[in-house]
């Protein structure tokens, strides 16, 4: 089958041919339907060779939906031609994180060798993936897999990390989404679905600020000193109650500490390296200050039926699988509006 894989640190992925893999028991074969591309792929891609966390080559594609095309023995509630999406931040399963269904925080997947498909293990964007466990696939039935594959990162990490803030988020209050891209722009609409807040979205790109207004922001304004005076003025000079960062950088980091008001959550969600001084008198009284990774099982089975309830529309760029170097390239230059999805069939 063919494969996006990145196999030399450094050097840009490729699409190869690799052997396609079989189900052996309680493991589950799907055939890739659609696969969304994420930025944390370009992180990756740039950590040096010296501690390298993964073993080389690596099928690339943490975002999957599929069709079920066989499963192993002792696999009872999926059956062959199901469509699903894949839960990414596998987990143990056992532990007391994982029994609540926060995989994404066990503390035992690294010990145990567990990594998520595309970070670790071979990922979705290759014509097939093999899934670990059927709990770690959510049913989708006739939504369409294009449109609802990002939700699998793009919205659950947005989502859990609002459901974390939602008290933060009532009437009169104010939310900011930095960067609206694949999670920005999804953010934006889950804000919107869950919340009372107003949402003001920042981005230095003119492309991303009119996408989420399309996507139900209040305001857009250009990422920089500029917007710290228009959210005071937006807030009565409150400032705001919570701060989502999907970028994550210094610059970003900073505007976030100087636009939260008191007793607010400022989250860092953006992989950029930024870092916010935490200890008294550095931030307004009472700020949380926190980084989440990705999401729960349940708030993703949770976003399924929001999106059924067609109350998050993802903006999507569709590609072939064998574009799948050229669409790295696009969105490391900023190229990508909203998420990138693979399509193996197309
Ligand atoms: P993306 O490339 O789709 O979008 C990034 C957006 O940020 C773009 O609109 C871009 O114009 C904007 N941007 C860039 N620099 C900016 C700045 N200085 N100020 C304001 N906007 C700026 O990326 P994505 O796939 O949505 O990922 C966003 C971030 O979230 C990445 O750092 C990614 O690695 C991270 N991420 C984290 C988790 C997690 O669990 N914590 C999960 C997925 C992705
Ligand atoms: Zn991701
Ligand atoms: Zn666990």
């Amino acid at each position: 089958m063919r494969a996006v894989q990145y196999i030399e640190v450094g050097r840009p992925p490729r699409v190869v041919d690799v052997p396609a893999p079989e189900p052996g028991p309680g493991q589950i074969l799907l055939r890739v339907t659609a696969a969304g591309v994420c930025h944390s792929d370009l992180a990756v891609m740039g950590w040096p060779a010296e501690g390298f966390p993964y073993a080389l080559p690596l099928t690339l594609g943490h975002e999957g939906a599929g069709r079920v095309e066989a499963v192993g023995d002792e696999v009872y509630t999926v059956a062959v031609g199901d469509d699903v999406v894949v839960y990414g931040p596998w987990g143990c399963g056992m532990c007391r994180n994982c029994s609540l269904g926060l995989e994404n925080y066990c503390p035992r997947a690294a010990a145990l060798g567990i990594h998520p498909p595309g970070l670790g293990r071979p990922g979705a964007l290759a014509e097939y993936v093999l899934i670990d466990a059927e709990r770690h696939l959510v049913p989708i039935g006739d939504l369409d897999p294009v449109q609802t594959v990002p939700l699998t990162d793009a919205g659950l990490t947005p989502y859990h990390v609002i459901k974390r803030s939602l008290p933060r988020l009532y009437a009169g209050s104010t939310a900011v989404v930095i960067g609206a891209g694949g999670l920005g722009h999804v953010a934006v609409q889950l804000l919107r679905a869950v919340s009372a807040a107003s949402v003001v979205a920042l981005d230095i790109r003119e492309e991303s600020r009119e996408l989420a207004l399309r996507s139900g922001a209040h305001h857009a304004l250009p990422s920089d000193a500029s917007a710290v005076d228009a959210v005071r003025d937006l807030t009565g000079g409150a400032g705001a109650s919570a701060v989502f960062d999907f970028v994550g950088v210094q610059a970003t980091v900073d505007l976030a500490g100087r636009m939260v008001g008191m007793d607010a959550d400022l989250n860092i969600v953006g992989i950029g390296g930024g870092v916010a001084p935490v200890g008294f008198d550095t931030l307004p009284f009472g700020t949380r200050v926190g980084t989440t990774y990705w999401g729960s099982r349940s708030e993703l089975i949770e976003l399924i039926a929001l999106a059924r309830r067609g109350a998050v529309s993802v903006h999507v760029e569709r590609y072939g699988l064998e574009d799948g170097p050229e669409v790295y390239e696009r969105m490391k230059a900023g190229r990508i509006q909203g998420r990138a999805v693979i399509v193996p069939e197309s």
